[in-house]
């Protein structure tokens, strides 16, 4: 579903993402983690070119990222992106929010864009809000609406963001309940978190990444946690800090 080939991005002198290449497949659930700064947001946002970069190969269900023939708007609007500030149309209902693009970019009827729409607010739980504005909800309903919106689409894979790390603790479960139920629905999910009990519970492989961009592991879940002592001096750190 996505393959990414030696990814290199540059801001001036700085490298950002050096050399990035792994595959995500089908149904494939990532976590992507890694200290601050190392790249997990840019590393992201290449493959559905909200970054441009300057050298490699990105491949999403057989479309070239790195083409620039490739139409954009229609990349994006088949990869769901949940960011961590949620990002929600604040002037627009919930209603709205969830329809507005389907409307504007997938030409769906204001009809069709609705019906789709509640049908996903209400899997995430929130119906009963689909007339209030984002700064009616709690934060966890905002991220949850986040998630329906970018669900209303019918992407092909979903990417997030650190989609929990806005949110006072007590809302943190009721969006990793959504992602949990999406990863064993058979959603391809790339997953930047620090949240390590979803990793485990539902991710078949973590990449960690190192200051400079650079993919210091790409391995199974299993192994990644299971044999600490086996990772690379900044992983086996990073892990003690968190097991
Ligand atoms: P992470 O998500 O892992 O915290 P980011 O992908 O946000 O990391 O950022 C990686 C590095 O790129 C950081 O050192 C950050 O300061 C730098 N960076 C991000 N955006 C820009 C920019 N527009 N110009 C220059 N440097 C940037
Ligand atoms: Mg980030």
């Amino acid at each position: 579903m996505i393959e990414m080939k030696n990814v290199s991005k540059w801001y001036g002198d700085f490298q950002v993402l050096t050399d990035c290449s792994t595959r995500i497949e089908k149904g494939e659930v990532v976590v992507v983690a890694g200290p601050s700064g190392s790249g997990k947001s840019t590393l992201i946002k290449t493959i559905n070119a909200l970054e441009p970069f300057q050298k490699g190969e990105i491949w999403v269900d057989g479309t070239a990222v790195h083409d620039p023939k490739t139409n954009l708007p229609k990349l994006r609007s088949r990869v769901g992106m949940v960011f961590q500030h949620f990002e929600l149309f604040p002037h627009l209902s919930v209603t709205e929010n969830l329809t507005v693009a389907q409307i504007k970019v997938l030409g769906r009827s204001k009809d069709e864009a609705h019906a789709h729409g509640l049908k996903y607010l209400e899997r995430v739980g929130l119906l009963a809000h689909k007339d209030k504005f984002p700064g009616q909800l709690s934060g966890g309903q905002q991220q949850r609406v986040a998630i329906a919106r970018a669900l209303s689409m019918d992407p092909i894979v979903m990417l997030f963001d650190e989609p929990t790390s806005a949110l006072d603790p007590e809302m943190v479960g009721e969006v990793l309940d959504v992602m949990v139920g999406l990863a064993q629905e058979g959603m391809t999910m790339m997953c930047v978190t620090h949240e390590m009990g979803f990793a485990r519970k539902v991710s078949s492989r973590v990449i960690f990444m190192d200051v400079g961009g650079k993919i210091l592991e790409d391995c199974p879940t299993q192994e990644f946690f299971g044999n600490p002592d086996a990772r690379k001096d900044r992983t086996k750190d990073f892990l003690h800090k968190i097991l």
